[in-house]
């Protein structure tokens, strides 16, 4: 099924797809069956939003928070990428190495400009659960039935090449303590028998197909018990905790320094209110309009994950909310391990510590799919915390974990932020397809994932960075990578 026609059938696909995967499953990707008929917009980011361990866990947390966001509006670039999370800013790095390794082949520098709403990443990026972890073969069943053998070992193998090449990059430039990038795996329970039933058929679709499952584990009840304290049957992914903002950050200041031919530029707290084609005799497609003005681009990227409708309503994407607590642990992280643990739909693990023998601070979300939290759905306010959901978020680890949680103990901060969740819990990468009213030539999206951005959105980005990338230079060629799943395309 050609993605464009799998999202015409968007309702009855999700259904399908709730039957195929199964509806116990862990981390904030779960399928949930939107009526996204009866969602026909979304908000910009909203202001003054709550404060994240990751954008103000520190004085030094977010150093380009309000870059670029006085003084002049740049008036005009080639390429305006909208959003600063991890989508739009790995947009500006991949489009900085094309045009550094000169397979951008222009006699002018290529100028890029991104805009944010608010503060730098401080979308889903600056506020999630700070996993970056790649599904081996978790959904492996579900994938295959659905887009067949093929599309299910590529939506493998692109969450496996984000996380070798983010790591390949964390390793090159010593960023290890920098980024908290802490590769200590990721164990998900199977706290009843259907799910380790599904976890099994998963992994068994995945070796039947032939994907190498050689780097994850299977842990008895009795194991687990020993190694992480609570006696259900698990399976151990490769996977790391991270600093996702200072990751991010990261990416920007490669790409800002990337080459001389590359002219980067960022303002935040310049949200896009719309877009209109550029003025006539202008040498370039678009105006995008700001409060601070508008500016001319010849080529445009909507990286605005779960605020993409706002813009470009023709999309299915539901923003929801999630909602994380970071709070002392009673124990050691000798006691903790470092590892990420995933139980029913709670998922966290704790912050490096300098000493081994330090209680650390634990990142712990998810949990709305217990609480049954309608209000979640369908909402992009990230300015406040559901109390019901705090409640079961601060109960959850000291009612599995006595010994080593206290009960009672409120957390260090608290916070929401929003995902964008499709149909079929993939994202939308490519240019955009014309609608009867709007011919969107040179407009690009890269949005739309549904809880699980951190090990695909750099890939996704990077597919975005050719296609702009052939533009530029005219060639107007771009192959898709055989790691990259064809039915997330626009195009397919
Ligand atoms: C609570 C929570 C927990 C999560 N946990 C995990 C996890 O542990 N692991 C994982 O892999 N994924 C997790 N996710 C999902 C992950 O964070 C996202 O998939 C990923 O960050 C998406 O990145 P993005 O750049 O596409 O979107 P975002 O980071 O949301 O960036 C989009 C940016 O666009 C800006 N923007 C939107 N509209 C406009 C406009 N009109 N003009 C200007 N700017 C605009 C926004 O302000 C925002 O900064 C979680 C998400 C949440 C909310």
């Amino acid at each position: 099924m050609s993605s464009r026609t799998a999202r015409r059938f968007a309702p009855l696909l999700a259904l399908l797809l709730l039957a195929v995967r199964g509806s116990a499953l862990p981390v904030e990707s779960e399928q949930t069956v939107f009526q996204s008929s009866a969602y026909t917009g979304s908000s910009l980011p909203v202001p003054g939003p709550t404060k994240s361990f990751w954008t103000h866990g520190t004085a030094d947390a977010n150093p380009l928070a309000a870059e670029g966001s006085e003084g002049a509006l740049t008036s005009e670039a080639d390429v305006c990428i909208i959003g600063s999370g991890i989508s739009g800013t790995s947009v500006a790095y991949h489009l900085s190495n094309l045009v550094k390794a000169a397979r951008v082949d222009v006699s002018t520098p290529v100028s890029a400009v991104i805009l944010e709403a608010r503060d730098f990443c401080s979308g889903a990026t600056g506020r999630n659960g700070g996993h970056l972890t790649p599904y081996s073969f978790v959904y492996f069943n579900g994938n295959l039935k659905l887009w067949g053998e093929d599309e299910a070992i590529r939506a493998v193998e692109i969450e496996r090449y984000v996380f070798s090449e983010i790591g390949n990059l964390v390793d090159k430039h010593g960023w290890a303590e920098k980024v908290d990038f802490v590769p200590s795996g990721r164990v998900t329970m199977a706290y009843t028998q259907d799910l380790y039933d599904q976890i099994r058929l998963d992994y068994e679709s995945a070796v039947a197909a032939g994907v190498d499952v050689s780097a994850d584990e299977w842990l008895t009840k009795e194991e687990t018990k020993e190694r992480y304290g609570a006696a259900y049957p698990a399976a151990r992914h490769p996977g790391s905790n991270v600093w996702p903002l200072k990751l991010v950050t990261e990416f920007y200041h490669l790409a800002k320094q990337a080459s001389p031919a590359y002219n980067l530029t960022l303002h935040t707290r310049t949200p896009v209110t719309s877009f209109n084609v550029a003025s006539q005799g202008s040498s370039r497609k678009w105006a995008l309009e700001t409060p601070r003005g508008s500016i001319e681009c010849s080529y445009v990227v909507h990286a605005t994950n779960a605020y993409t409708k706002h813009l470009l309503p023709q999309f299915e994407i539901i923003p929801t909310r999630g909602q994380i607590i970071a709070v002392r642990a009673n124990a050691s992280v000798e006691e903790l391990t470092n590892s990420a643990l995933v139980l029913k739909h709670q998922y966290w693990f704790p912050r490096p510590v300098s000493d081994p023998s330090e209680a650390p601070l634990v990142i712990i979300g998810g949990g709305r799919q217990e609480v049954g939290s309608p209000e979640e759905y369908y909402t992009t306010d990230d300015s406040v915390t559901n109390p019901k959901l705090g409640k079961h978020l601060r109960d959850f680890l000291p009612s599995v974990f006595p010994e080593k949680f206290a009960a009672g103990r409120e957390p260090e901060m608290e916070w929401t932020g929003i995902m964008g969740y499709t149909p079929t819990d993939d994202p939308y990468v490519g240019p955009i397809q014309d609608t009867e009213s709007i011919k969107f030539d040179g407009q690009y999206v890269v949005a739309g994932f549904s809880g699980h951005g951190m090990p695909r959105a750099f890939g996704a980005a990077e597919v975005i960075a050719r296609m702009v990338g052939a533009e530029l230079d005219g060639s107007g060629e771009w192959e898709v990578p055989a790691w990259f799943p064809r039915h997330y395309l626009t195009t397919a």
